[in-house]
């Protein structure tokens, strides 16, 4: 007997695990988004006046580790090799990151070995701390105070709104330091940019007959009773009508203007300093190398906490909303018909490689609970 699922959120999420489900041909999605594109904050378009290849939502570059996902998204789009050499300014002048045998020495006026290099990192490094309990902390205890001051400090209480203290130390641990000249800002084995856009990846992997897409909807819960079973990639304290309280996001918007040649000379500038009120700056054509463009589009990019209607883009996970998310996630385990996945179904701070994957294995447990008659699980099995 067929049976109709309900796939809320057009993003990488809810694309990968439709066309997953539907490898079972008694399976039919019915893919909801209340934006007027598929894609999610990964959204791509041309922008009308340029032709550049614009990222509606902030900067992707895809990078991951692992060969499936890497496969997986190369079925459905060509991707360009592409390497992230993002530079920061500060007051100090115009570095290379992540922190490298070159920032170093341009940072200290050395010529540092990278043997060198690392016996003095080890030298200024806060030897003291040995387990590093938040953000601040585990800076301190790789980099030393005055890296840490430039490069981290002013960065992360505008992105976060928060004083590093009260930031998770595995948001600095995504970052590696490295001891010789390589300024890829990613360590992933595999990088890339999809030539046509992530928009086309996208529409790919949902274009099959056993998927319908239906945009401009807003789901409510309610849309749960016309369904077999309902996937929610949108927040989960949404979800729930914010019963128990609101999950807090950061989010990012953008000054955009048009600029004739090159404005910057690279895709990605971050501002590091706190008197300078933007965090980064992008141009988008340098996400394109393999494209020509006289003209640019330049994006300053400012951080806020999310209030009312604004797109929640990265979850702050305080010890506060990790105990709330707690608490939803009980609620959602109680009920049925229902399951959350995605980087703000399950707040976490997931990559586009990362919710592939997720979605992935995610539909091998819905697909096995199919088979076996068992009830649906309501999050993947990695993360509960
Ligand atoms: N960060 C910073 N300065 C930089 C780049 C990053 O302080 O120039 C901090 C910031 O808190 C950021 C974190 O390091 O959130 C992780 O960096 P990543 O590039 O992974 O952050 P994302 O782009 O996902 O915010």
């Amino acid at each position: 007997m067929t049976k109709t699922f309900c796939i809320v959120g057009a993003g990488f999420s809810g694309a990968v695990l439709a066309r997953a489900l539907v490898s079972n041909e008694n399976i039919r999605c019915v893919v909801i988004d209340e934006r007027d594109h598929v894609g999610g904050n990964c959204h791509t378009k041309r922008d009308t006046k340029t032709n550049i290849m614009e990222h509606c939502y902030g900067p992707h570059i895809f990078h991951t580790d692992s060969k499936k996902v890497w496969q997986y998204v190369n079925q459905f789009g060509n991707f360009h090799p592409f390497i992230n050499r993002i530079k920061a300014i500060n007051s100090h002048g115009v570095f290379s990151l992540p922190i490298n045998l070159h920032t170093i020495n341009q940072f200290f006026e050395k010529t540092f070995s990278p043997t060198e290099a690392k016996a003095y990192l080890a030298e200024i490094r806060e030897k003291n701390i040995s387990n590093p309990k938040n953000f601040e902390e585990q800076a301190l205890s790789m980099i030393g105070r005055e890296l840490y001051e430039a490069f981290f400090l002013g960065y992360t209480k505008k992105q976060w709104g928060l004083d590093p203290t009260q930031i998770p130390a595995s948001v600095m641990k995504r970052l590696p330091v490295r001891f010789d000249y390589n300024d890829n800002y990613y360590s992933s084995q595999y990088q890339g940019i999809p030539e046509e856009g992530y928009t086309a990846v996208i529409k790919r992997i949902l274009d099959h007959p056993n998927i319908e897409v239906q945009l401009n909807q807003k789901a409510e819960r309610e849309i749960i009773n016309y369904f077999d079973h309902l996937f929610w990639t949108g927040t989960i304290d949404s979800f729930f009508s914010h019963q128990f309280g609101t999950l807090s996001y950061r989010t990012v918007y953008w000054e955009k203007q048009y600029f004739e040649g090159d404005y910057q000379g690279n895709a990605l500038i971050n501002y590091t300093d706190l008197s300078v009120p933007y965090t980064r700056i992008h141009e988008h054509k340098h996400f394109t190398p393999w494209e020509k463009h006289e003209k640019s589009i330049v994006f300053t990019e400012y951080s806020k906490l999310t209030e009312g209607s604004d797109t929640p883009y990265y979850p702050i996970c305080t010890i506060e909303d990790k105990a709330l998310f707690q608490k939803y996630k009980t609620l959602a385990e109680s009920s049925n018909k229902i399951s959350f996945l995605g980087r703000l179904g399950t707040y976490q701070y997931l990559d586009m490689d990362q919710v592939i994957a997720q979605s992935l294995n995610f539909s091998e447990e819905v697909l096995n609970a199919i088979k076996r008659k068992t009830p649906i699980p309501v999050f993947n099995q990695n993360f509960r």
